[in-house]
């Protein structure tokens, strides 16, 4: 994979998903933004990142607050010139049935999920159309397609993140910014520890390879997408499921 000295920024990088997004990027040579909720983690992520060689810086910024993603978008793209690269990766569940769903559990996971990919990809995608390129990765989810009982606010979000994913995508296409979708099935993270032996049990029984995927098995499709080499995909929703929602 091709990647000429980029600059990329992923959201939810200090754990899970998003760390292993930043690590994958940073080893091929790519300027990574590592933004998490707490300055630990990303922090702990980017040390780790200049450790090994590469580059990397940590921001520590609410995904979920509006004004503060645009003014650190305002001051990284001061500070960087440009970002070419943005992996909207960072999200939280608050699961449970409709009936007994708080309004607060709704708007804390469209706030965190969907509407701070609107933030980012407006105030970081719009420069990447004036720049003639740029590489947006949003990661939905397989539940964005197909549902989940207990999680309509989660499956809300990440279904509007697809669709969202495919309207920026037409919109800035003649502009040389891609925007695809990589939608994991279970992944091994802290957000799938926290269920319980059972429900793990029944999960890995719906999934053909049977078993749940690692946090590399998605960071190499989004690298693949942020590469030189898919210059020609956009648009698209690519499920990392181990066969679970084909
Ligand atoms: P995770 O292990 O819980 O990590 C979530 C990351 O997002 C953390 O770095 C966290 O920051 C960050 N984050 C959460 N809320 C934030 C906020 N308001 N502002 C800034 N950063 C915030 O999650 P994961 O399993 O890696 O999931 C990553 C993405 O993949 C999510 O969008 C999730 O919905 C999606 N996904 C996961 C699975 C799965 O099975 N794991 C399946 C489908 C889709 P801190 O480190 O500071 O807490």
């Amino acid at each position: 994979m091709t990647f000429n000295n980029r600059t990329a920024l992923v959201t939810g990088a200090g754990r899970g998903i998003g760390k292993a997004i930043a690590e994958t990027l940073a080893k091929n040579g790519v300027n990574v933004i590592c933004v998490s909720k707490s300055a630990e983690s990303c922090g702990a992520v980017a040390a780790a990142i200049t450790a090994a060689g590469g580059k990397a810086k940590a921001l520590a910024v609410d995904v979920s607050d509006g004004p503060a993603v645009v003014k650190a978008a305002e001051e990284l793209l001061k500070e960087y010139g440009k970002i070419d690269i943005l992996v909207n990766n960072a999200g939280i569940t608050r699961d449970g049935l409709i009936a007994r769903m708080s309004e607060d559990d709704w708007n804390a996971v469209i706030q965190t999920n969907l509407t701070s990919a609107f933030h980012w990809s407006k105030a970081i995608g719009w420069p990447m159309c004036r720049a003639r390129y740029g590489r947006i990765v949003n990661i939905a989810s397989v539940v964005g397609i197909v549902g989940n009982a207990g999680q309509a606010n989660y499956a809300a979000a990440k279904g509007g993140m697809i669709a969202f994913t495919k309207a920026i995508a037409k919109e800035f296409a003649k502009r040389g910014v891609t925007a695809n979708v990589v939608a994991p099935g279970f992944i091994k993270t802290d957000m799938t520890s926290v269920l319980g032996e059972e429900v793990q049990k029944a999960a890995t029984g719906m999934i053909p390879m049977q078993r749940f995927g690692e946090p590399s098995d998605i960071a190499a499709a989004v690298a693949f997408l942020c590469s030189e080499e898919a210059n020609y995909i956009t648009g698209q929703v690519f499920t990392v499921d181990g066969g679970m929602a084909m």
